[in-house]
């Protein structure tokens, strides 16, 4: 029944084609065993890092799905097919499959960012145009495509629509979306010798059709990416392969950006995103209140939308925090308890503070897993480290004391707090694609 109850979610999630092609048709009915139903992930096929993001995107959905369909209720877990059967997922076949997939950049786009789900205004048409002109007939009109604007106005989720769409209309299509600290990382690794070669770097990014690159500020500066970027970008360029860039300025603002990159990213289309006005931000709510299966009153919608105005990301964190603190208090969703869920978010000067809360919201995305799992005392090893790193960042970015921070981190004590830092520091020491994710996430924080 295993086909049935996919099925179901599909059309109970509106779940689209590729998401469904990319994340759910990997999945496996492993074992069942009196009410627990193992579900193995082919990570061969989506890579390892995906059980965490299917569990926590899938999970419920997929527990009431075959609730619905079995008459009967499962707890559910995931496992990953290669740690069935270790021996088999390491032989060079297996490797050279995730390979392929990650060169195709599909474990790095998150489902939900499509055009689909994206609302257009008038600070983001241009934007919103652009994007799907080149995804329509990538290479063919606005090579490359930069567009430019503040955090959390949705770059990275137009570039993600455009990987889509692109891969909707084209399974085959080589499609690459990374972002620039990735790159950094990949390249540095690779000179290192580090799981690759300079060659298979230089023969991965340049044998694509479609290069997305994120958040380029962060190589700015660091003088052997920019050349190597340059040197992908040459020759992509030349093959009439499509290049879509992101950055928080224009070209023309980057001042340290050398002229030759700077005069290549001028070459194609360069458009901005603003934030949105108020007429946006209420149709963005409402897309995230449909998406998320809510039903908010108008009257608090109007309240964020009125009071939440430069951050998209923010505007959706804050319904998520209305949400939740409604739930937590066992109390129905109005303008008050919105008030008292954002009183933190809405503060009267609008400069951004350094806080703890900042820092882990910055360090989960990053990490692709939530800020909740920083606060708890999950001690599984894809939320451990991100934690020890905010530690880390707390401790060097904040005035926080080590058992402050500890007990806003799962409530452990400072000896915990220390060893995480430490941890954190000797591993910057030894790895320079540490030491730049470091840097690339304290700008993050600290613009
Ligand atoms: P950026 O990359 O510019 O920092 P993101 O693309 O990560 O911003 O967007 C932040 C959040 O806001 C994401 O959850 C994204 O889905 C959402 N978002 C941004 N713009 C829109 C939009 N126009 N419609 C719907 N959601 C949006
Ligand atoms: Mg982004």
């Amino acid at each position: 029944k295993w086909d049935e109850i996919l099925e179901y979610l599909k059309i109970e999630h509106c779940v689209t084609d590729v998401s469904f092609k990319t994340w759910l048709l990997p999945l496996k009915v492993y074992s069942v065993k009196d009410n627990l139903i193992t579900i193995s992930i082919d990570d061969k096929m989506i890579g390892p890092d995906s059980k965490n993001f299917i569990s926590r995107k899938y999970g419920i959905p997929l527990k009431v799905a075959i609730t619905e369909i079995m008459n009967q209720n499962f707890d559910l877990e995931f496992i990953l097919e290669s740690q069935i059967e270790p021996a088999k997922a390491k032989s060079t076949t297996a490797s050279a499959e995730v390979n392929k997939n990650q060169k195709n950049g599909l474990s790095f786009l998150n489902p939900r960012y499509t055009f689909d789900t994206f609302v257009v205004g008038a600070n983001n048409n241009l934007a919103h145009a652009a994007s799907l002109a080149v995804a329509e007939s990538p290479a063919e009109i606005y090579n490359p495509l930069f567009i430019y604007g503040g955090v959390g106005l949705g770059k990275t989720h137009l570039m993600h629509s455009i990987a889509h769409y692109i891969l909707e209309q084209n399974a085959n299509s080589k499609v690459m979306y990374v972002t620039s600290e990735k790159f950094t990382n990949e390249l540095i690794e690779s000179i290192r010798n580090v799981n690759t070669t300079p060659t298979e770097f230089r023969e991965k990014y340049r044998n694509i059709d479609v290069l997305l690159i994120d958040d380029i500020q962060f190589i700015i500066g660091k003088e052997s990416t920019q050349e190597e970027f340059f040197h992908t970008f040459n020759t992509l360029h030349e093959s009439k392969k499509q290049i879509i860039i992101s950055s928080d300025k224009p070209p023309k603002d980057i001042l340290t950006l050398e002229e030759r990159l700077r005069s290549r990213f001028e070459w194609g289309l360069t458009v901005d995103i603003q934030p949105p006005d108020y007429e946006t931000r209420m149709a963005i709510l409402k897309k995230k209140e449909e998406l998320d299966g809510l039903q908010i009153d108008n009257e608090v919608m109007k309240y964020i939308a009125t009071n939440v105005k430069s951050n998209i990301r923010e505007l959706e964190g804050a319904l998520t925090k209305i949400v939740a603190l409604s739930r937590l208090k066992k109390q129905e969703v109005n303008v008050t308890l919105a008030e008292e869920a954002l009183k933190d978010l809405i503060s009267p000067d609008d400069k951004k503070q350094i806080t703890p809360a900042l820092i882990i919201d910055v360090i989960a995305e990053h990490f692709n897993i939530t800020s909740t799992d920083i606060y708890s005392v999950n001690k599984s090893r894809n939320i451990a480290y991100p934690r020890q790193v905010a530690m880390y960042l707390c401790r060097k970015l904040t005035d926080f004391s080590l058992s402050d921070i500890g007990k806003i981190m799962g409530n452990r004590d400072h000896t915990t707090v220390l060893h995480g830092i430490d941890k954190v520091e000797s591993n910057i020491k030894k790895d320079p694609s540490m030491q730049n994710t470091i840097e690339v996430l304290t700008k993050k924080i600290n613009p």
